[in-house]
C-alpha cells in the first residue's frame, strides 16, 4: 500500500484505500508568507489538518515547518495522492513524482464532465445538471424526475418573509486545545512577521472534523431544508445563516462527501420529513452547480483564469480589499463587507448580487477579484473562485459559461432583503444624493459596455432601456465622479 498524501482539502475518510492506509500530512507555513489569507479561513484549515493529524496518530506523518517537497522526498514507501484540485497543485505533485489517482470529493469526475461538455455546444448549468441527475440516479423515478419536474427554482425565489424565519441556531463547534493551539499560533506569526492576515479573528464557526461534519449534516437536513428552498436566494439584515446549510467549507476540506449529502436530503424528501422544492435545490447546489465550477475549472484550460472580455482593469479600491465595511453607507454593501470581515462566508446572492454585482458595474479587475474572494472566504480555493467569478459573476469569459452578466440595479436587493428601507440611498432614484449605487452603477455600466455587449440577443431590452433613459449623461457623470470611493 502506497502512504497517501493527503492536501488540506483532502481530510475525510474516503481519500484513504483502506482505514489503515499510512498517511502524508504537510502544514506548509510558506503558505501564509506568501499570500495573505482570512483569518478565519487560516483557522479553518490549520484546525481541519492537526485535527486530522491528531484522530490519524501513528497512521500519520504529520510535517510541519517545512514545504512539501522535503517533506514528501523524505518519505521511504511510493507516495500516492488523489487528484489535487487545482492546477499548481496537480504540477506540484507531478514534479515531485507522486503517483496521482483521479479525483475524489467529487460527484461528476473530469473524465464525465468532459465528455459531457464535449457533446454539447454551449455549456448550460441546467443541461449538465440533469445530465447528472440521471447518471447519478438522484431524485429520479422510472420515467422521469420526481414530481414530474428537474427545477424548482421558481419555487424558491422568495422574498425574506418580513418578520424573519425563527428557526433554531445552526449547529456551532465547540473549539478545542487544538484550536487554541492554532489561535496562539496564527497570533505569533503575524507578530513576527511571517504571515499576513485579513480580516477579524472569531470563533470558529465551521467544522473541521469529520465527526463535527456528521453532526453539522444531521443538524441542517433535520432543521434547516425543510425550509432551505423558498427563501435560499433571499437576504436578512439580522439572519446571516438563513436555511443555509454551512456546509460548504467543510465539504471543501473534503470531510464530506457531496453524494452522502445529496443522499441524506433525498432520503429526507422520501420520507416525508422535507418538501421536495427544498431538496431540489440543495442538491443542485451540489451535484448541479459545485460539480459544475469544478469541472468547467479544468474543462477551460489554464488560460481561463486570465480572461478580460468586459475589459474591467480597475484595480480593487483598498476599503473592499481592506473589509472596511465601516467607511460604506449603502447599506446592503456594507453589511454584507461587514459579514466577510467578521466571518469570512455569506451565502451565494451576496456574493453573487452584492460583491460581486458592485465589482462588475465598476469594471474592477476580474482577476483581483478572483484572488479576493479566494483569500477572504472560508470555503473560497482556486477552482472554486475561478469559475464563479470568472465565468459567473464578472462575464469576464465573455458568455463562455452564462448567456448574460449579472448585472442588476437596486430593485434585485429590494426585492430580495430587507436591507433598502433603513438605507440612504433609495433603490429607485438614479441621479442625485440619494442615488442608489447599484441602480445608478447598472446603468453606468450598460454605458460603458454597451459596445461589448450590443450583439447579445438578451441584452437588447436593457439596452433599449439605456438608449429611452432621459438623464443618461448626467448618471454617467456621476458614476464617473464617484469612482473607487466607498458608496
Ligand atoms: Fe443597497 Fe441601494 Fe438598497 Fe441601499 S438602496 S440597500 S445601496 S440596493
Amino acid at each position: 500500500m502506497t502512504r497517501r498524501w493527503l492536501f488540506a482539502d483532502q481530510l475525510g475518510p474516503h481519500f484513504l484505500d483502506e482505514p489503515d492506509q499510512p498517511v502524508l500530512l504537510v502544514e506548509s507555513r510558506r503558505v501564509f508568507a506568501r499570500r495573505r489569507f482570512h483569518r478565519q479561513k487560516a483557522h479553518l484549515v490549520l484546525s481541519a489538518l492537526r485535527h486530522r493529524a491528531a484522530e490519524l496518530g501513528d497512521q500519520a506523518v504529520f510535517v510541519q515547518d517545512d514545504g512539501y517537497g522535503p517533506a514528501v522526498r523524505a518519505q521511504r514507501e511510493r507516495v500516492s495522492v488523489c487528484h489535487p484540485t487545482t492546477r499548481p497543485a496537480l504540477r506540484l505533485v507531478q514534479e515531485l513524482g507522486v503517483e496521482v489517482l483521479p479525483a475524489r470529493g467529487f460527484a461528476t469526475e473530469q473524465q464525465q464532465f468532459a465528455r459531457w461538455a464535449g457533446g454539447h455546444g454551449s455549456l448550460l448549468m441546467e443541461a449538465f445538471y440533469r445530465d447528472a441527475r440521471r447518471r447519478l440516479g438522484v431524485l429520479m423515478e422510472p420515467d422521469g424526475p420526481v414530481g414530474g419536474t428537474w427545477n424548482y427554482d421558481h419555487d424558491n425565489r422568495e422574498p425574506p418573509p418580513a418578520d424573519g424565519l425563527h428557526l433554531d441556531e445552526p449547529w456551532w463547534p465547540e473549539e478545542d486545545e487544538i484550536d487554541e493551539q492554532v489561535r496562539a499560533d496564527l497570533d505569533r506569526w503575524e507578530r513576527e512577521g511571517t504571515a499576513r492576515f485579513v480580516g477579524r479573528d472569531g470563533p470558529r464557526r465551521f467544522a473541521a472534523t469529520r465527526a463535527e461534519a456528521l453532526a453539522a449534516l444531521d443538524h441542517f437536513v433535520e432543521r434547516r431544508l425543510p425550509t432551505f428552498g423558498p427563501t435560499e436566494d433571499a437576504m436578512l439584515r439580522r439572519d446571516w445563516t438563513m436555511s443555509h446549510s454551512l456546509l460548504s467549507a467543510t465539504m471543501n476540506l473534503g470531510l464530506l462527501d457531496p453524494m452522502e449529502c445529496v443522499r441524506r436530503a433525498e432520503a429526507a424528501y422520501r420520507s416525508g420529513a422535507a418538501p421536495l422544492a427544498s431538496v431540489e435545490g440543495y442538491v443542485r447546489q451540489l451535484i448541479g452547480w459545485r460539480d459544475y465550477v469544478y469541472g468547467t475549472y479544468w474543462w477551460f484550460g489554464p488560460d481561463y483564469p486570465g480572461a478580460n472580455a468586459l475589459g474591467a482593469t480597475t484595480p480593487l479600491p483598498d476599503w473592499f480589499r481592506e473589509l472596511d465595511a465601516d467607511a460604506v453607507e449603502a447599506a446592503c454593501l456594507r453589511d454584507v463587507l461587514a459579514g466577510v470581515r467578521d466571518r469570512g462566508w455569506v451565502h451565494h446572492i451576496p456574493r453573487l448580487m452584492v460583491l460581486g454585482n458592485y465589482a462588475l458595474q465598476r469594471g474592477w479587475s476580474p482577476q483581483e477579484l478572483t484572488a479576493w474572494f479566494h483569500e477572504c472566504f472560508v470555503d473560497g480555493y482556486e477552482w472554486v473562485m475561478v469559475a464563479n467569478i470568472i465565468g459567473m459573476s464578472q462575464h469576464a469569459d465573455g458568455g463562455a459559461m452564462a448567456t448574460k452578466p449579472y448585472a442588476s440595479g437596486g430593485a434585485y436587493i429590494n426585492r430580495m432583503s430587507d436591507y433598502c428601507k433603513p438605507c440612504a440611498y433609495d433603490p429607485k432614484v438614479r441621479v442625485g444624493p440619494t442615488a442608489c449605487p447599484f441602480t445608478a452603477g447598472y446603468w453606468a455600466f450598460l454605458d460603458r459596455t454597451q459596445p461589448l455587449l450590443a450583439a447579445n440577443p438578451r441584452m437588447s431590452r436593457p439596452l433599449l432601456g439605456l438608449a429611452r433613459l432621459s438623464d443618461r449623461e448626467a448618471l454617467v457623470e456621476q458614476e464617473r465622479a464617484r469612482g473607487s470611493a466607498p458608496p
